[in-house]
């Protein structure tokens, strides 16, 4: 599905990132394996992917940071050839109530996963361009379509992820170039193993599936866009929450 395509996918050396490099690279794609600080998890994806008879390389970028984008880009389509993919998967929280969040707090999370996602969209848009074609995948969250207490920065960062999503395929839908967001529900990695049990058994409670989602259920999700299958879908975001957001 995905053969002779060049995938760079953020944050991909645990949880969603890493499903979604593996997936990509299960259906053919070379990948890009981007990590901030999990240098030893993200070279393990690219082994992994190596043994799948994938071309791979693990780069270190913090997303949010303009000049590593750049380099990032760059040292992908050096290895790879090209990015026909992007999947914008980078991304933190900084929970807590609005009264009582700080700036610091704010400021981190609209940095890495609002900003963050735009910077390498806009490399990406200019590389697809000259290409004319292209596959960009963000990764949103249900909590930016229906919102979350305590989570007012990551909330605003995932709606904002949703706006630059069709915004960003208006502009380049004449090009064979689609941009779609996927919205996952309540997924079961790192970033929600820390939750309280109290909180966890609130939101089970919320999915009509009655479980967590897995980092797979993403990934399937996200390389089904990344496919020619997708081709005439742009500008949507899908949710992939077991029912949550019904
Ligand atoms: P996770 O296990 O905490 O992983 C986060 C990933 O983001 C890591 O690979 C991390 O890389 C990377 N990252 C963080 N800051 C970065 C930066 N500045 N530059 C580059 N990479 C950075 O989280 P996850 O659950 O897999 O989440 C993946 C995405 O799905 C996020 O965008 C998240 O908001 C979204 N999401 C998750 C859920 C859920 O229930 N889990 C639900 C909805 C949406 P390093 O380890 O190398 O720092």
């Amino acid at each position: 599905m995905l053969e002779g395509k060049a995938a760079l996918v953020t944050g991909a050396g645990r949880g969603i990132g890493r499903a979604i490099a593996l997936t990509l690279a299960r259906y053919g794609a070379d990948v890009a394996v981007n990590y901030s600080g999990s240098r030893e998890q993200a070279e393990k994806t690219v082994e992994e992917i190596r043994e799948m008879g994938r071309n791979a390389v693990a780069i270190q970028a913090d997303v949010s940071k303009a000049d590593d984008c750049e380099r990032m880009f760059q040292e992908a389509a050096q290895q790879l050839g090209s990015v026909d993919i992007l999947v914008n998967n980078a991304g933190i929280t900084r929970d807590n109530l609005a009264v009582r969040m700080s700036e610091e707090e704010f400021d981190q999370v609209i940095q890495t996963n609002l900003k963050g996602s735009f910077l390498c969209m806009r490399l990406a848009g200019k590389r697809m361009m000259k290409k004319r074609y292209g596959r960009i995948v963000n990764i949103s969250s249900i909590t930016g379509v229906h919102g979350n207490a305590g989570q007012i920065n990551y909330c605003a960062a995932k709606a904002g992820v949703i706006g630059m999503t069709k915004s960003l395929a208006k502009e380049l839908a004449g090009r064979s170039i689609t941009v779609n967001a996927v919205a996952p529900g309540y997924i079961d990695t790192e970033m929600t193993a820390v939750l309280p049990q109290k909180v966890k058994d609130a939101i089970l409670a919320q999915i009509p599936q009655k479980r967590m989602g897995t980092p797979e259920d993403v990934a399937e999700t996200v390389a089904f866009l990344a496919s020619d299958k997708a081709s005439y879908i742009t500008g949507q975001t899908i949710l992939v929450d077991g029912g949550m957001g019904i």
